[in-house]
């Protein structure tokens, strides 16, 4: 768990703000203090060279050829100018007493504030063809798979390794442009550790239908170049040689910075209920590690979505304007388009809870189901029906029994 932070030192005109990783997080943070009246200085410190972008459009729209890299964007108009950049340039380090920064380029950055909000990368597959195992966590992670793509003819095999969202989706997007994506999952179905036993199981045939193929139980032995291709080769099953090989295996927290930092590292950057960590150093975002008061009671848990880290930057903004992190509770929400549908969770369930299926089947393609845990609501998902989905939602704005959801049945209004 994460040190108990005593107390809070809001902004004020003396404040000096360092937000640490040019992302979603750290930019919404930014909007944020901006919106909430905030306007001593801010410094944004990026490893990337670019002003943060969008991450969701990578493996959808723009690995279609859909929308271009500038329409990923986040930072519009005159908001660019409100901030010191120091882009392209790593943090290495940071003390905590003095909260100061150190960069990559021998320079530091002191701030009164500091926000971790370096989120995750994307885990690498260790193979002999090294780095010809493309992932797809950044902007010039796409770029390059695109221009791997531009050399490849039309209708040719596209290995993706690992069957979960990044995976899905890659294999989705690659699928519109006209190649032949092969999935390579390693467990017997897609999502099973994440969405359980029956949803992996109402979601096996989407990629079939969609004209993707799925090979499960796949595990990768070792991937190695073959002339122009690769090939990846199985334990005890068919290799599958591939003009590109694409790994969506899962992501690692960017921790290591803050290696001798003293602050409670594991599995992310823990904090407490402030989004702190020790007093006026915070994380937000996929990097924090936080306290969810979800319906089983309070949970430390590290989430990768999206929603999540505007949450945490919106919490964190009012704590350092207001010295409270006010009485919102954060309902997780993810969602994913793969093969044609949408996968969309409210809650944070485990794989073990128990799961009723309320509305729909499989053939109809479009359902909406219930998960629960000793009587409770603990999740909704859907596919393909955001509309009961949101009609939902209210099912976790307060601890609802499954008896209480199913007399309620707030999908059918
Ligand atoms: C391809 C893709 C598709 C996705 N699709 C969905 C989706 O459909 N739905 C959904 O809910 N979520 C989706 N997500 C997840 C969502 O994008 C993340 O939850 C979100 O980006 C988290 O924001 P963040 O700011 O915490 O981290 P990031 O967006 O990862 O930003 C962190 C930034 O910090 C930088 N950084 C790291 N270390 C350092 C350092 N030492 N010094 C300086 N900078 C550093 C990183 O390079 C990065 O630029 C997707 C993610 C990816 C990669």
């Amino acid at each position: 768990m994460a040190r108990d932070v005593q107390s809070i030192t809001r902004l004020d005109g003396s404040s000096e703000v360092v937000v640490v990783g040019a992302g979603l997080a750290g930019w919404r943070l930014v909007e944020a203090m901006r919106r909430d009246g905030f306007e001593g200085p801010v410094t944004v410190i990026g490893d990337e060279a670019h002003r943060p972008y969008d991450r969701p459009p990578l493996s959808k729209q723009l690995l279609t050829g859909a929308i271009g890299a500038d329409d990923t964007t986040l930072v519009h108009g005159s908001s660019r100018d409100t901030v010191t950049w120091r882009l392209g340039v790593a943090a290495v380090g940071l003390d905590v007493e003095r909260r100061r920064v150190y960069l990559a380029d021998g320079s530091s950055v002191t701030g009164t504030h500091i926000a971790i909000a370096t989120g995750t990368r994307a885990r690498r597959l260790s193979t002999t063809a090294g780095s010809r195992v493309r992932t797809l966590r950044t902007l010039d992670d796409v770029v390059r798979l695109n221009e791997d793509l531009d050399r490849l003819e039309t209708g040719a095999t596209v290995a993706v390794i690992g069957g979960g969202f990044i995976g899905a989706e890659v294999a989705t997007s690659l699928s519109k442009r006209g190649f032949r994506p092969v999935v390579l999952e390693m467990a017997l179905r897609p999502l099973l550790t994440v969405l359980g036993a029956d949803v992996s199981a109402w979601l096996l045939r989407i990629p079939e239908l969609a004209g993707v193929e799925l090979r499960t139980g796949q595990t990768v032995r070792d991937v190695v170049g073959e002339g122009d291709a690769l090939r990846v080769l199985i334990d005890g099953g068919a290799d599958v040689v591939a003009g590109i090989v694409v790994a969506g295996i899962g992501a690692i927290p960017n921790v290591e910075w803050l290696g001798d930092s003293g602050l409670v590292v594991d599995n992310g950057v823990a904090v407490d209920a402030t989004m702190h960590a020790a007093p006026g150093v915070a994380a937000i975002g996929d990097v924090a590690r936080f306290v969810w008061a979800g319906p089983a009671g309070a949970q430390s848990v590290r989430m990768e979505h999206w929603q999540v880290a505007n949450d945490h930057a919106t919490t964190l903004s009012r704590v350092w304007i207001t010295g409270d992190a006010g009485a919102k509770v954060l309902i997780p929400y993810f969602w994913s388009d793969q093969y044609g549908k949408k996968i969309q969770l409210l809650g944070h369930p485990t794989p073990n809870d128990d799961v009723i299926r309320v509305l729909g089947d499989d053939q109809s393609g479009r359902w909406l189901a219930l998960y629960h845990a000793d009587g409770v609501i603990t999740g909704v998902v859907a596919l393909s029906n955001p509309r009961a989905l949101m009609l939902s939602k209210v099912l976790l704005d307060t601890r609802t029994t499954l008896a209480q959801a199913m007399a309620s049945a707030p999908w059918t209004t």
